[in-house]
């Protein structure tokens, strides 16, 4: 094989542990972020119940006010009683007490479903909280752990670094950038070996001419599809 390409191919092997590695840290601090993103769904949720029991109470202190300047009709209308003559003006009086009177009943019954609903609201929101509070709990726990975890992770990514360094300045600059744009743009893989003519990088077939000139093993070719830098390895023999 090419020695540049050897060297490559050394330093692939290297980014490939190095991506696994951060690959463990990202999906350790994404599980954490899911947690986290629940937590405030949930708050979300009881501040929604709180609003909601706001609101409750706030018709009930409107229904209760109403309530009150009715029944004050009713005994001011009671009074004036009093003082009409004409049976056609009591019976016009006594209707309007019995009006506000059903009308002041009404407001105490939708008062009393309001208290319900609030109740009702007041049970689940408390129940939320506690879930919370839980859930904090848990969380907490759990931000430690994949702190730890990512320590420790961190660690082992330090010496791989190093590896990567020394790696890398075996290789001519201009190649290295190559490399490091191919990794970029084609998920990581910027080496790539050729099986049976096809690459392995984007599974597609290279001509022939450019897969023999390939098997004879010293030069480096482009892949025509994906660019990537075509390597020849000799399947081993099985026995
Ligand atoms: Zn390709």
């Amino acid at each position: 094989m090419n020695e540049h390409i050897a060297q490559l191919v050394a330093l692939q092997a290297i980014d490939r542990e190095i991506d696994l590695i951060e690959g463990k840290i990202k999906s350790e601090q994404n599980g954490l972020d899911e947690q986290i993103s629940a937590l405030a769904k949930r708050e979300a949720v009881i501040n929604d119940l709180q609003e909601k029991i706001s609101a409750c109470e706030k018709e009930v202190r409107t229904l209760e006010d109403e309530v009150a300047e009715k029944m004050n009709h009713v005994r001011e209308r009671q009074s004036k009683m009093m003082q009409v003559q004409t049976g056609r003006e009591q019976t016009a009086l006594l209707k309007e007490i019995e009006d506000a009177k059903k009308s002041a009943k009404e407001n105490e019954e939708k008062i009393i479903s309001l208290m319900e609903e609030v109740e009702k609201l007041k049970v689940e929101a408390e129940e939320e909280k506690n879930l919370l509070k839980g859930e904090k709990q848990l969380v907490a726990e759990e931000t430690e752990k994949v702190r730890t975890n990512i320590e420790s992770i961190n660690k082992g990514k330090k010496s791989k670094d190093n590896e990567r360094r020394k790696q890398a300045k075996q290789i001519k600059e201009n190649l290295l950038r190559k490399y490091d744009t191919l990794r970029e743009r084609r998920n990581g893989l910027a080496v790539v070996n050729v099986v049976d003519g096809v690459c392995q990088g984007c599974y597609m077939a290279i001509p022939p001419q450019k897969f023999n000139m390939l098997l004879r093993g010293d030069l480096m070719f482009d892949c025509p599809t994906c660019q990537r830098i075509m390597y020849y390895t000799p399947p081993v023999e099985e026995e």
